[in-house]
């Protein structure tokens, strides 16, 4: 079994209740078993014109899927999700990213892992930090980290918990 991370995001069609499912159906996936499941955060997009506010989470599995086979999993869920009908193809129904897998480095031209832009996403560490050992944090972002001993993060503008109640997300 090997214990990998997966990033989920969405801002479409009711993007917790997406983010909710995606978990739901990686975990009865053969191979898969969810280990960790963080908070789920609201944050604002990042990039280009005006979109929705994101549902973020992180997960850890234990699975006995290849990299490979995990990755096309994550690909066939997100289709899944995709083909709903969406009204703006610009924002993400859902976007799962393969974050870590054990302590593997794979760079091939489908797969890059450990994902090569998890560690400039808070609204990937800190869910991230919620479920990962802190360890395996320190491993991974001694240069973000510098002399602090582990992430400090505290809710923001950008990035905050999601309540069950944050009807500008749910609705
Ligand atoms: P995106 O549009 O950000 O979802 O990127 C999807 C593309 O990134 C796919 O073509 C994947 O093959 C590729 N990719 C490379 N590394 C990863 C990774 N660690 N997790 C998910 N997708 C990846």
């Amino acid at each position: 079994m090997i214990r990998s991370y997966i990033a989920l995001g969405s801002n479409l069609n009711l993007p917790k209740q997406q983010v909710l499912r995606a978990i739901k159906t990686i975990a009865a996936t053969p191979g898969c078993e969810l280990f960790a499941q963080s908070h789920l955060y609201g944050s604002v997009a990042v990039g280009p014109g005006t979109q929705d506010n994101y549902v973020n989470a992180v997960i850890a599995i234990d699975t006995t899927l290849s990299a490979t086979s995990l990755l096309n999993t994550l690909q066939a869920i997100e289709t899944q999700h995709q083909r709903e009908r969406t009204v703006r193809w610009a924002a993400r129904t859902l976007d799962l990213d393969l974050l870590l897998y054990g302590n593997a480095n794979i760079h091939t031209p489908e797969l890059t892992v450990p994902h090569p832009r998890m560690f400039d996403r808070d609204f990937v560490l800190r869910p991230l930090a919620d479920i990962a050992p802190k360890a395996l944090l320190r491993h991974y972002l001694r240069d973000k980290l510098g002399d602090h001993a582990e992430l400090d993060y505290s809710d923001n503008e950008n990035l905050w918990v999601l309540e069950s109640d944050d009807k500008a997300i749910t609705s």
